[in-house]
Order: structure tokens, then sequence, then C-alpha cells
């Protein structure tokens, strides 16, 4: 067999296999069983001497991997508003692997350049953010609130006159950090690997949505960057914006919003939730989660495009680009052409798609909430959002209905902790989940609230 027909077939075979596991998406567990899950130990052998034939690599991760993996592209998983992966962005990526680009800037490859162009664009246009902002799409809002944050604080202390990149931080004047008490752990990551020490955050405190109070926002001056969120992970709340942001930006402060999930509600009929957003300076958000694109899809975005593109700048000699191509807006030098998926994923929903997408979630939030109160279950938000937020009779029972869920495979949802105290917590973010996925779910809830002792 010569060697192009080789990797005709092994991709075919790929593709057969991908098939069969689409096919079997709804009908699998949602997490593995035991046994799948024990049968992964058959991964667990040293490297072999000799290479195996492709097609038998493929045997075992299809074999052996498949069924221990989470159907999170499936239609009734509802934890951590993981989302599935719209079928145009899926198709995309494919077509993307086959390309192989190097996706730094134009010269590495001119098709993802413009793509990632078109797709940043877009995503400013569907957010409602500002058209003049850069955006960098990174592996994970996590690595872009990083970017976004280093761009905010090298350009605070530039108004003061300090050379950051020349000087770094030793004598540097201190910039200050007012994050949410309610503020995401990544926010907390990305502060701590910039050096903005756990202790020193200022942490402004929350009502019992989850937002921040406006009238117990601590004080913000020239070196503060005060950090916002667009969807608490609980509750799917949004900080009040429109009376955060003006007082912020005038006292020279910079506003960072990190809205992973939650800012898609800006393309949504739910727009309202998230008015006055845009004044912020920068911007995190996920294509993974709600939009539905594969991972590693995310997005900084920059109302001051200079400021991301210095401070991400990794131009060198052999290695000069424009400005703005994306291995200076984001961390990565060698990467992946992660925008065009998300490019494929909002030329396939259109405008029209994506609002219909995200009201139907927010729609099935709304009436899994209704029914699950009419349950007897407690409903801890207001679930204005994707997000619900339950509670049985007892903490005991809240974990017990939990896990009896999970162990169901029937459906999934994880633990959190709400005031101190076990919940759960089930996000609608799959393109697949159907009305019919959200009265099962209803359905076994309300069972287990039966079956399990108080
Ligand atoms: C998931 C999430 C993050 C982190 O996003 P990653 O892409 O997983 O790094 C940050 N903030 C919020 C509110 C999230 O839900």
């Amino acid at each position: 067999m010569n060697h192009d027909n080789h990797e005709r077939q092994l991709l075919a075979e790929a593709d057969r296999r991908a098939l069969a596991y689409f096919d079997d998406i709804a009908g699998r567990p949602v997490f593995p069983t035991p046994t799948a899950i024990a049968g992964l130990q058959a991964f667990d052998q040293a490297i072999p001497e000799q290479g195996m034939a492709g097609a038998e690599v493929l045997r075992r991760l299809d074999e052996i991997g498949s069924p221990a993996t989470v159907a999170s592209n499936g239609p009734r998983y509802f934890g951590f508003v993981i989302g599935a992966t719209l079928p145009a962005a899926a198709a995309a990526e494919r077509l993307v692997l086959a390309w192989d680009q190097c996706a730094s800037s134009f010269d590495n490859s001119p098709a993802a350049d413009t793509l990632e162009r078109i797709a940043g664009r877009w995503v400013c246009e569907a957010l409602g953010l500002p058209a003049e902002s850069a955006v960098g799409f990174g592996t994970s809002a996590t690595a872009c609130t990083l970017a976004c944050l280093s761009a905010a604080r090298r350009t605070l202390l530039a108004r003061r006159g300090w050379d950051f990149d020349g000087d770094g931080l030793v004598g540097a004047p201190e910039v200050r950090v007012v994050v949410s008490a309610s503020c995401h752990i990544t926010v907390k990551k990305a502060l701590r690997i910039l050096g903005f020490g756990m202790n020193r955050l200022i942490v402004a405190p929350t009502d019992a949505h989850g937002r921040i109070d406006p009238e117990q926002l601590p004080p913000l001056d020239d070196l503060t960057i005060l950090c916002l969120q667009a969807g608490e992970v609980n509750t799917g709340e949004f900080d009040p914006f429109a009376e955060l942001t003006p007082s912020a930006k005038a006292a020279g402060a910079w506003v960072h919003v990190d809205g992973a999930f939650g800012l898609w509600a800006r393309a949504s009929s739910s727009a309202h939730l998230a008015a006055g957003v845009e004044q912020a300076d920068s911007w995190t958000s996920d294509g993974h989660k709600w939009l539905n694109t594969p991972y590693d899809g995310a997005m900084a975005i920059c109302r001051d495009a200079d400021a991301l593109a210095t401070a991400m700048n990794s131009d060198a000699a052999y290695a000069t680009a424009s400005k703005d191509a994306q291995k200076n807006l984001t961390l990565e030098f060698s990467r992946r052409a992660r925008g065009v998926a998300i490019w494929a994923a909002l030329a396939s929903l259109g405008r029209d798609g994506l609002r219909e997408m995200i009201d139907r979630h927010i729609r099935q939030a709304g009436h899994l909430a209704a029914s699950l109160r009419a349950q007897g279950y407690q409903v801890l938000n207001r679930a204005v959002l994707n997000q619900v937020l339950v509670r049985a009779d007892s903490d005991e029972q809240t974990v017990a209905i939990r896990q009896a869920a999970q162990a169901s495979g029937r459906v999934w949802f994880g633990p959190t902790l709400w005031q101190g105290r076990p919940a759960f917590r089930l996000s609608v973010s799959s393109w697949r989940t159907e009305d019919a996925d959200i009265e099962a779910l209803i359905e076994l809830l309300s069972e287990l609230k039966r079956s399990t002792p108080a």
C-alpha cells in the first residue's frame, strides 16, 4: 500500500469511528461506567519499542477510550456550562486539521490570519463590543484573562511613566486589583501568576445574587484594575456594569470583564442583562462553552488594540508580523487556527441562529427552575440565564440526589457550594439539548426526590 493511500484509509477509518460515536451520543451513559473507566488501565504500557500501525492506534483509542468518555458532546450533560460542538464547527475543525496551519501571522498562514480576523470582528459584532477592539484567540478564558490583565497592568503603569517591559515590577508603583467576592478561580489564578499577591487583592462584596454591590465598591483610582463578571458561575448573574463602569473609568481604573459564558447573553433577547458591559476596557469569553465550539477556543478582547498587541508582542528578527497578528495578541507563538471553528460556528448560526440557541437555553433553564420548585426543590437563584442552582430538603439529601443522578448515566451535573452549603448546579448550554431532554432531567430529579431520604 503506498503512503498516500494509507493516510487516506486511516483518516476515513477515524471518520467512520467518529460517526459511530456521534450516532450513539444520546444513548451512551452520560458519565462512563466503572467498567469502562477500569478499562483505561489497558493504556498503561511503556512506550512501544516498535511503533504500531495507525489503524491499531485508532482501534485502541476507540475501543478503550470512547467508552470511557463523558458524553459532554451529548444532549443531557448539564455540568460546568460545557456546551457541545456545533456540526459546522466540528466539520471546520476536521478541515483545519488537514490544513495543519501554524496560525501565527499572515506570513505563516494567509487563510488562518484572514479567517481569524473576520472571526474577531464577528465576535465583537455578536457581543456588541467596540469594533476597534483587538481579538486574540487563546486556549481558554484563563489564558485570555492573563493576556488582558497583563495589558491592563502594563498600560496603567505606562500612563504613570513606568516602563514595565524594561524595568519590570521592582520599584514600580503598585497596581491594585479589585475583584468580586464571587470572582472565578481562574481570574485569581491569572492574577496570581502575574504576581498580584492573593493577600493584596481587594474584594468587592456581592449581593444575594452574586453581583457586586455598587454601594460597597472599594475606592478606585488610576492604578486600579477592576475585574467584573458577566455570568457568575453559580447564579449566572451579571455585575451591574452600567452602574460600576462609568465611575471606574472616570477614576482612571481599567475595567476587565470575565464573560467566559455569560457574555453570550449579549447575542440573545436577554442582552439587557449585560447592559453597559461594552464600556469596559477588556473582556474574555469562551467559544468552547456557550457558543458550542471545540476546546480550546477562547477570546481576549481589548478595546485599546495596541495595549494588547504591545503586551503580547513576540516579534523576532526572523518572525516579524503585523502588530495584530495572532501571535502578538495571545500567549502562543506557534498556534493552531482555533478561531476558524469560531468563524464556522458564527457563519452557520448567523445572528438569528445564535440568538435562537441562547434564547432557547435561557427558556429551558427557566422552565427547569420552575418545574423543580414545583417538585419541592429549593431553587437558590433567579435563573435569569442558563444556570439553575438547586438544593433538596437537607444537605445529605442534596448530595445523595446529585450522586444518584450522576450514577444513573441518564444525565450529569456537578456539585457546588452556595453560601457555605452544598447545592448542585444545572447548566443548560448544549445545542443538542431539546425540551425532551429537560423533561427527562425533571423526571429523574422528581423520582430521586421521592426515593431519597430527606
Ligand atoms: C469556565 C469559566 C472560566 C474559565 O474558562 P476556561 O476557558 O475554562 O479557562 C472563567 N470564568 C468563568 C465565569 C467561567 O465559567
